[in-house]
């Protein structure tokens, strides 16, 4: 695990880097952890994968199931995260 771009400090960003929300240093910053980070390109593999769903498919509500997944993935995370410090 790397120390500069913590994996906490990327899961809280995750949907804010996927809208486009943050700024080019940031968005850098976070993606370049996703590079060096298997766990958190899964992640974000994960959500990548859902917005593809939710884009091609057209459909009227989100696949449930899949977000849920995504977001007890995310909670675990976190909770690991904080228990480092
Ligand atoms: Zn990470």
């Amino acid at each position: 695990m790397t120390d500069d771009c913590g994996c906490d400090d990327l899961v809280s960003h995750l949907f804010q880097l996927f809208d486009a929300e943050l700024e080019g240093a940031e968005c850098a910053r976070l993606r370049r952890h996703l590079e060096g980070c298997p766990h958190c390109s899964e992640l974000a593999d994960a959500e990548e994968h859902i917005r593809t769903l939710i884009r091609r498919s057209c459909v009227e509500h989100a696949p449930e199931s899949l977000r849920t997944r995504v977001i007890t993935q995310i909670t675990v995370l976190r909770a690991q995260g904080r228990s480092e410090f």
